[in-house]
Order: C-alpha cells, then structure tokens, then sequence
C-alpha cells in the first residue's frame, strides 16, 4: 500500500512551507513536504525584505529578529555607473550575511518546531494524475487528496504550465572592502537592473534582464564586475530565473501551485517572498474549506497587479523613459523620483 497524505507539497521554500504552516493553523495536519535539498540551503536571492514581508512571516509565527535583519541606511540609484538618486532607505533589510539563507533556515526549523514532516534530499521522479500519486528518488510512492507544487519558477510542476517569458538572475557574493550600502544600478541590461549590497565587508552582486537567449549574460556580468572595480570570481556565479506573469494556480481541481511556481513575482522590481506568503496562505484557506474559487480569485487580483507591473517593465526600459528619469527627473524632481522609489517600488512590497 502507498503511504497516503491529505496534502503532499514539493518544495520547503517561503510559499511551500507557509501554506504548510497555513494548513496547520486551519486544523490540517496530515501534510508532506518534500525538498530536493537539505537545509540550510543556498538560494539565489537579493535577500531584501520589507516591513509588509515581514509581517506575513511573523503571523506564521516566524521571530524575525532572530534573522538578523538590519537596515543599511546608504542607498543609491545609478544608471550607465553614476550615482543619480540618494535614497533615504526606510523600508529595505537585508541579513547579516547579505543573503537568504538564514531567514529560509530560520523558517525551516519552525516548520520542523510545529511538527511537519519534511523529507529533505527528496523528489518526484514521477507523478500519475490519474491515481493521485507521486513518485520520488527514494523508490517510494505517496498517494494525496491534494498536491501543492511550491517548487519554484522551473521545477517539476511547471511541465504543466505554458510558460513564455522568463526574467534571469544571477549573483555573486563574496568579500570586498567596500562600504556598507545598497546600490541599484539600471542601463547594464536592457530590460533589467543589477544591484551590489554591501554589509560588514560581505557583498551580493547581483543582475537580472527579461531573459534574451541572444545575450551573452557571462560577459555583460563580467563587465558589470569590471565597472564596479570588483575582482570578482566568476566560477562563483550562480544563475536562476524567475516569473513573469501569473500561471495556472488550480489544475486537475486538486493540484496547486504557489510562490514562483504559479508566478507570485513581481515582474518589475522582482521581489516574491511576500507574494510567496500570500498564495501560500489563500491556497491554504481554499484546500480547507474545499472552495477552490477562493484560490482563484485571489490569483486573479495578483494577475491583474502583475499585468500592470508587465505594462510599467516595458515602459519604464524603453531608453527614452530611462533618460527621462535619469537624466531630467533625477536633476530636477528628485525628492518625487526618491518618493515615488521608496513607496512604490519599496514600501509597498
Ligand atoms: C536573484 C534573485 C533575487 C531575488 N531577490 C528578492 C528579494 O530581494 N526580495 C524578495 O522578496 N524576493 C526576491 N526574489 C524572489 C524570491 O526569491 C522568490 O519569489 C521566492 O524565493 C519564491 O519562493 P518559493 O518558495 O516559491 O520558491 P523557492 O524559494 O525557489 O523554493 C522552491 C523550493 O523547492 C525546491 N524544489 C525545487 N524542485 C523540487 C523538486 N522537484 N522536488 C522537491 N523540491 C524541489 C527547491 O530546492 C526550493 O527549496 C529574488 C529572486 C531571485 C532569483
């Protein structure tokens, strides 16, 4: 007989184990997360987070102090390498260790804390739709009511998604001595921006671009390093993609996707762990009151917020906006350019 779960889920990131510890709250425990890595674990991210993230992770029970976040006061906009806006940072931390692999740690072991079994170094080699079953590594086949794919922007559920645009990313992080801040830097990608933060001598320099398959991505970041005058070891580079535009969150009636699995991604600015958060939950709330419409309608308003944030990414990289902003805005109307970055862009993520 195959073991059978209420609620199997694929992947122990932000939206995996928050609509886990969502399930639990609303009185679901029979619940399997399985993860293809062992924590902790790397994740290619910027590892910002806003005081709206924040909140989601503390009303999972998340002590967020204890990833110990701080905000870096020194923040700048650059465009083609010159510093264009001074930004005065009130809404952006970032860890101690400029990355994420502490605050998915710290989430990780609160999930384990509330009794949710997880099997790390696991997954799917297989699925049966038909027969409500998964296969995985280990040779061994769960059966589920319900299946959560929370794996990510191209992990196994994405073969039954139609996906046509990508951004990429990619990110370095090592030791310099430059001086703590944050730095955003726009004209180095066509439809994208690359950012170095710096804390205690630790920097995450990273890029990201609407994925063009005809650009040399390798190059264009060794130039970026040059430019930033970072000797930069580029074996290190790691690479990934995220979403642009919501996918399918429902198919089958029993299988769900949440986080970058369903494209909980802001498109513009590329922050998800808040958007992680919120499917998770909503996916939660439809799973245990079997109303799958309140999962739908919820993806519904994030895809009518990232259709507009689709409009505003190919607006804003059009090279005429770009030195409109830069050039005259930044000049002449830069408290309103400082404002409308840090509440639009940032405070409301
Ligand atoms: C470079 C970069 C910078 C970013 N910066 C920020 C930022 O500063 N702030 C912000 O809010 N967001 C940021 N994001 C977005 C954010 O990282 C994602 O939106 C968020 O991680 C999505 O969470 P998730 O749980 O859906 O997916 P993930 O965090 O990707 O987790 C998916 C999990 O599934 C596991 N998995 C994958 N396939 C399988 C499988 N077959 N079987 C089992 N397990 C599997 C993976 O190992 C992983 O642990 C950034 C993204 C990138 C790429």
């Amino acid at each position: 007989m195959n073991k059978h779960y209420e609620v199997i889920i694929i992947g122990a990131g932000p939206s995996g184990l928050g609509a886990a510890l969502n399930l639990l709250k609303n009185g679901i425990k029979d619940i399997l997360v399985i993860e293809q890595k062992k924590f902790p674990r790397y994740k290619c991210c910027a590892g910002y987070i806003t005081n709206k993230t924040k909140k989601e992770y503390e009303s999972l029970g998340l002590n967020i102090n204890k990833c110990h976040y701080s905000l870096i006061k020194d923040f700048s906009i650059f465009y083609k390498y010159q510093e264009r806006q001074k930004i005065v940072n009130k809404f952006l931390f970032t860890n101690k260790n400029i990355d994420r692999v502490e605050l998915d740690n710290e989430f990780f072991k609160l999930a384990k804390k509330k009794g949710l079994e997880i099997k790390e170094n696991t997954h799917i080699i297989n699925h049966n739709m038909s027969k409500n079953t998964i296969k995985t590594n280990n040779k061994e086949i769960f059966a589920y009511d319900y299946l959560v794919f929370a794996d990510g922007t191209s992990g196994y559920g994405s073969k039954y998604q139609k996906i046509k645009r990508r951004n990429m990313a990619m990110q370095l992080i090592q030791k310099t001595n430059r001086k703590d801040s944050i730095e955003i830097h726009f004209g180095i990608t066509p439809h994208g921006y690359g950012w170095v933060s710096t804390y205690k001598g630790l920097t995450n320099i990273g890029l990201t671009d609407v994925y063009n398959s005809k650009l040399n991505y390798n190059k264009i970041f060794k130039d970026y390093l040059k430019s930033l005058n970072i000797d930069g070891n580029i074996k290190e580079l790691r690479g990934t993609f995220t979403p642009i535009g919501t996918r399918k969150p429902i198919i089958n009636n029993n299988i769900y996707y949440v986080g970058d699995a369903v494209g909980a991604c802001d498109p513009l600015t590329l922050s998800g762990l808040k958007y992680s958060l919120m499917t998770a939950k909503a996916c939660a709330k439809a799973i245990s009151k079997r109303n799958n419409n309140i999962y739908k309608q919820s993806l519904l308003k994030l895809k009518i917020k990232f259709l507009f944030m689709q409009i505003l990414l190919k607006i804003f990289y059009c090279k005429f906006i770009l030195f409109l902003i830069f050039k005259i805005g930044c000049k002449f109307f830069h408290r309103l350019i400082a404002f409308a970055f840090n509440h639009f862009f940032i405070n409301k993520k």
